[in-house]
């Protein structure tokens, strides 16, 4: 199936078992604005607690903060948001539609990329067991001349974003007969810089009130509490703030569902270091993140590390953790290395001391930071692309979601086998002693098949099952989800087995 065929299964699917809705959609909607259903909202709070915990819990030099929205305008002043924040955006001017200019190259990137996959996935199958890869890459004249495109391309690309040379973004656009998806026309714009922050005002009278901005991130929340938290904390160097919350941003081009929204959820944080050994803290925090994804256990294969074409202003190393999206590798989170940037402009721009006094060295520092910065909703997005499963079995088929069960919406299903004969009320007595462990969910309706896909296509790892036999032996039938097996076990036994299934220490064993 082609992959925007599974996308807009996705994207189906999301709506029609309550995970994620448009937001406002009876009255048509509003663009790339979400709302998350009865499920959703449970995927998303568990993969916040899958953060939260492994920064939080299992760091002891990482603690949480809760900062505002709304923050003193001067803030996105000094880190340079209210000058700088912005895309370079272009219109087709037969299509009026509306383009990143950056993303438009950077499809281009890919779309040659992928003619490069593409021959050496036909050259693995025509040469089997004896093909070289490596030697194949090398060697091959069409893959040779794509790889020269891709390279000059990408040198041409990075030196515009780096030089902010809006011609020249268009110029590529145009040297590379790039056409609009939607009128198929070459007629562009010039190429705009947009400010992305959303502005609003605050205080009664027209006259007294100030614009402020819906934060774009949730970095500079913590920047401005440094000195709290370190002194009220006691913290010492090396130590990270961690936060989630909302951020909002104006994007120009959303159409990848929750891949890009302007009101979304971001988990950051940040970590203070000694000024010089800020690049090992960057190389440790890039393998830490990149553990915690893989051990989710989507295959490693499809997670990459992608360099920065373009350092931001306040960065001297940059990298994404990539994951591979039905549309291509895509950033999930950004790790950056954000030197003593904003915590220097802050002393600027507020006038007051921003530094951290370090014992061992007995000299005061404005201290470096290294941050790790992800969407829970391109998480989301990425936790359902690859749970997403269309199986085919001896009959019929099913569609499952096999997300990592300490993750799942619903841990447990509850079924009695039919509804009489005292079979729901032993349900409810094992829900009402699971329930305060375990997100569990009654069912009674339909036949037993039915009432397994049901559970299957939102993720439930186990379905337990009560029968004729549960009255005279309190055991049940335990079915679980990825293998479909069923085994008979007794009733006293069901917290334990689900509990090492569901349990976070499970995932943290692997992270
Ligand atoms: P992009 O290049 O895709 O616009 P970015 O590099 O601007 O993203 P960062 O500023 O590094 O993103 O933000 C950190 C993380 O926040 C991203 O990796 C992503 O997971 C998430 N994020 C950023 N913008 C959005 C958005 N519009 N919708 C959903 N998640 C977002």
């Amino acid at each position: 199936m082609a992959q925007e065929d599974i996308f807009k299964k996705l994207v189906a699917h999301c709506k029609e078992y309550g995970f994620v809705f448009q937001s406002s959609e009876i009255y048509d909607g509003l663009g790339a604005v979400y709302d998350y259903g009865q499920l959703g909202v449970e995927l998303k709070n568990n993969i916040k607690k899958y953060w939260w915990d492994s920064m939080v819990l299992l760091h002891e030099n990482v603690v949480g903060l809760d900062s505002a929205i709304f923050m003193h305008p001067t803030i996105w002043k000094a880190s340079g948001h209210v000058d700088a924040f912005s895309d370079p955006l272009i219109d087709n001017k037969d299509s009026k539609k509306r383009y990143r200019a950056d993303v438009l190259i950077e499809e281009q990137l890919a779309k040659i990329e992928g003619k490069i996959e593409k021959e050496i996935t036909k050259a693995k199958k025509r040469f089997g067991d004896a093909f070289d890869e490596q030697q194949f890459r090398e060697t091959n004249p069409r893959v040779l001349a794509n790889k020269k495109k891709f390279d000059e391309l990408h040198t041409r690309f990075a030196k515009a974003l780096n030089d902010g040379d809006l011609d020249e973004l268009k110029q590529i656009i145009i040297d590379q007969g790039i056409v609009c998806p939607v009128s198929g026309s070459r007629n562009w714009t010039d190429v705009r810089q947009f400010n992305l922050m959303f502005a609003t005002e605050m205080g009664a009278t027209a006259e007294g009130a100030s614009t402020i901005y819906l934060r774009p991130e949730t970095a500079q929340g913590i920047f401005v509490n440094y000195l709290n938290v370190q002194k009220t904390g006691r913290m010492k160097i090396p130590f990270g703030i961690a936060q989630i919350g909302k951020a909002f941003r104006n994007e120009i081009v959303a159409r990848q569902f929750i891949f890009r929204m302007r009101e979304f959820e971001q988990m950051e944080m940040q970590f203070f270091v000694r000024p010089g050994t800020e690049l090992e803290w960057f190389e440790k925090w890039k393998e830490t993140r990149m553990n915690w994804h893989r051990a989710l256990g989507f295959g490693d294969e499809n997670y990459r590390f992608h360099e920065h074409e373009k350092l931001a202003h306040y960065a001297n190393a940059a990298v994404d953790v990539e994951y591979k999206f039905p549309f291509g590798f895509k950033e999930v989170e950004g790790i950056h290395s954000r030197t003593d940037f904003d915590l220097s402009q802050h002393e600027e721009y507020s006038g007051k001391k921003i530094r951290y006094f370090d014992p061992e060295l007995n000299e005061s520092y404005v201290p470096f930071v290294v941050e790790t910065s992800i969407g829970v909703d391109r998480m989301f997005l990425q936790i359902i692309s690859a749970a997403y499963t269309e199986e085919k079995l001896e009959k019929d088929s099913r569609i499952v979601l096999r997300i990592p069960a300490p993750l799942a919406p619903v841990k447990l299903a509850v079924l009695p086998l039919v509804k009489k004969d005292g079979l729901p009320e032993i349900a409810r007595n094992i829900i009402n002693d699971l329930k305060f462990d375990f997100n569990c969910q009654y069912d009674e309706k339909d036949s037993i098949g039915k009432r397994y896909r049901r559970q299957d296509a939102i993720g439930t790892p186990f379905c337990v099952t009560i029968d004729h036999q549960t009255i005279d032996d309190n055991t049940v039938t335990i079915r679980y989800r990825d293998t479909m097996a069923q085994k008979r076990v007794a009733i006293e036994e069901l917290r334990g087995i689900i509990d090492a299934q569901v349990s976070f220490k499970k995932l943290f064993g692997q992270a």
